[in-house]
């Protein structure tokens, strides 16, 4: 197994470990991550967001649309947005009520 691929699977071990400390309750209607220009991403050097993401939010493909983005799964880090070279990441928190739902408070 490559590197790359390794490092896909660790990020899927962790986004459902994760899940499993803070529930997520995703709001449908308002997606909180999105990518701003797709066909940007095809230029990127790095895909970072499909490598650095802990919790596996953006997935890589090898054509068209080469992002797409499970918003789903975000746990609010806020790093995508930082991370991307093209700032090509729409990102804002989740509405009141959504998003991860803390334990403890
Ligand atoms: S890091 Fe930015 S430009 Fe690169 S693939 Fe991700 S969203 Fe696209
Ligand atoms: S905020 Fe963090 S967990 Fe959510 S998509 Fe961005 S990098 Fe992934």
């Amino acid at each position: 197994m490559g590197a790359r691929r390794r490092t896909l699977v660790i990020t899927r071990q962790v986004a459902a470990r994760l899940a499993e400390l803070a529930p997520i309750r995703p709001d449908t209607a308002h997606p909180h991550v999105a990518i701003r220009h797709p066909e940007a991403c095809r230029e990127c050097e790095g895909w970072h967001c499909a490598f650095l993401c802990p919790a596996g939010v953006f997935r890589l493909h090898r054509a068209p649309p080469w992002i797409t983005v499970e918003h789903e799964l975000c746990v609010e880090c806020g790093a995508c947005y930082i991370l991307c070279p093209r700032d090509n990441i729409g990102f804002r928190w989740p509405r009141p009520g959504y998003g991860v739902a803390n334990r403890y408070g």
